[in-house]
């Protein structure tokens, strides 16, 4: 096992990684922007390195910076987290040139992944079923594309190949709106991930997202962790999430899952990872896979009492997978809901000082939070600053769990979307039904106009 692991991220996540390492007696160094050097990981670390001004580009993507602390505290591995560089190969690669073990995929396998098309080209092969789409990246010209998308079928919904975090898609209903949706979202691609290739897939209108989760081993062995359900979306961002999905069976879970297992053979996957797929109508259809530990990892660690960050770090260390298929087993439901600083009704940021924070506890009520009463948000990064997670026997009871986890949670001095969350958790359709992607700006719109 590691004697020392760098941590390359910050929030919630910096902290969540350091329990873990902490837990399994690893000592932990923390790197940090001059933005963040009063945050709470930073404080508790063994070692902290500042690496550069709050800008990311000069920070926490500044992979020069991030070797060097490496070298200079004697890391022996590095932890990405998610976001910033947890999926830029170049990075992973560079780390392990440079000595250090990388806690994720092999490079190849991130680059692979991250490639929106070749990652559906190596499911489809692996037959994990995928979305009907363009073969490969769109053509320059406009009458070729057209024909694409006659030939899929309207609606359709053009998405960036180096896509993620929501950003670079566009659905389009009609051939009318074709060129300019083509035009905006290659703009919106070469801006955003610096590469202009968008792709075609057709615009399932009523989906659900659920995703799977795995575990793979240096050796073969592969486990998946069952389903989390990522419907409650705005923006094609996930608010809320839940493990299990409502309606899906024990049955469906094996094969899509055994599908996923085999996909991860096939491609040789190693760590923790996430297939990601829309459900419509009975029918999986893979989207993308998330390399990477991701935001809502925490609800499956609550139904299965495995910490999934700590198989990370075992995996990363050589070991063989600790769990066989038959030693996963899911108990009760857990929900999750992003406490992000931001108004909860119009969405605009809103960072600053904490004056006062207070978080909710008792039985089954888990909080991921690196902030505290006196914090100031940085304006600089992603505005969420907690995750609470309850866990019960029942959907219903983990709702019931949350909304009085939401009501003792007070934040004093910065907006928060906690409101937001409390009208979803009291909506009767939210709570009787599984609802698709498209409910939660559906609800939003209604209330605006009520
Ligand atoms: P990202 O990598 O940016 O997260 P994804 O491919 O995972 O992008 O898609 C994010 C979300 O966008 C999905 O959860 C879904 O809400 C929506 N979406 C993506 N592809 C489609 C599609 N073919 N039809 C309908 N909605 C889609």
């Amino acid at each position: 096992m590691f004697e020392k692991i760098l941590i390359a991220n910050r929030g919630e996540i910096a902290l969540r990684i350091q329990r873990a390492c902490r837990e399994l007696g690893i000592r932990t160094i923390t790197i940090y922007s001059e933005a963040d050097k009063d945050a709470k990981y930073v404080k508790l670390a063994d070692e902290a390195v500042c690496i550069g001004p709050p800008k990311s580009s000069q920070s926490y993507l500044n992979i020069p910076a991030i070797i060097s602390a490496a070298e200079i505290t004697n890391a022996q591995a590095i932890h990405p987290g998610y976001g910033f560089l947890s999926e830029n190969a170049e990075f992973a690669r560079k780390v392990e040139a440079s000595g250090f073990v990388f806690i994720g995929p092999k490079p190849d396998a991130i680059a692979i992944m991250g490639d929106k098309v070749k990652a559906k080209e190596a499911m489809a092969k692996a037959s994990v079923p995928v979305v009907p789409g363009s073969d490969g990246e769109l053509p320059d010209n406009i009458n070729a594309i057209k024909k694409i998308a006659n030939k899929i079928g309207y609606p359709v919904i053009i998405k960036a190949v180096a896509g993620g975090g929501g950003r670079g898609m566009k659905a389009v209903h009609y051939e009318d709106e074709l060129e300019q949706a083509f035009l905006i979202t290659r703009q919106e691609a070469e801006i955003g991930f610096g590469n202009k290739a968008v792709y075609m897939e057709k615009f399932l209108t009523n989906p659900r997202h659920i995703e799977i989760q795995v575990l793979a081993d240096e050796y073969g062995n592969v486990i998946h962790l069952g389903e989390r359900d990522c419907s409650m979306q705005r923006r094609h961002q996930k608010v809320i999430e839940e493990a299990p999905a409502t309606d899906i069976s024990e049955s469906l879970r094996r094969s899509i899952g055994n599908a996923c297992i085999k996909a991860c053979k096939t491609i040789g996957y190693r760590g923790a990872g996430t297939f990601e797929f829309l459900y419509e109508n009975g029918q999986f259809y893979f989207i993308e896979m998330n390399t990477r530990v991701q935001v809502e990892h925490t609800v499956t660690e609550m139904i299965t009492g495995i910490d999934i960050v700590k198989e990370q770090i075992y995996i990363a260390s050589g070991e063989k997978l600790r769990y066989k298929q038959t030693d996963v087993k899911f108990t009760g439901h857990a929900i999750q809901c992003r406490i992000n600083a931001e108004d909860p009704y119009k969405f605009t940021p809103s960072p600053g000082k904490i004056d006062i924070c207070h978080f909710a506890g008792g039985i089954g009520v888990r909080v991921d939070s690196h902030v505290y009463s006196g914090y100031t948000v940085p304006p600089y990064y992603d505005s969420m600053i907690a995750k609470i997670i309850t866990h019960a026997d029942s959907r219903q009871h983990a709702i019931n769990k949350m909304k009085n986890a939401l009501l003792e949670c007070n934040f004093i001095g910065i907006k928060t979307n906690t409101a937001l969350h409390l009208d979803l958790l009291n909506d009767i359709e939210f709570c009787t039904k599984a609802q698709s992607i498209h409910y939660l700006e559906y609800y939003l719109k209604e209330k605006a106009s009520k």
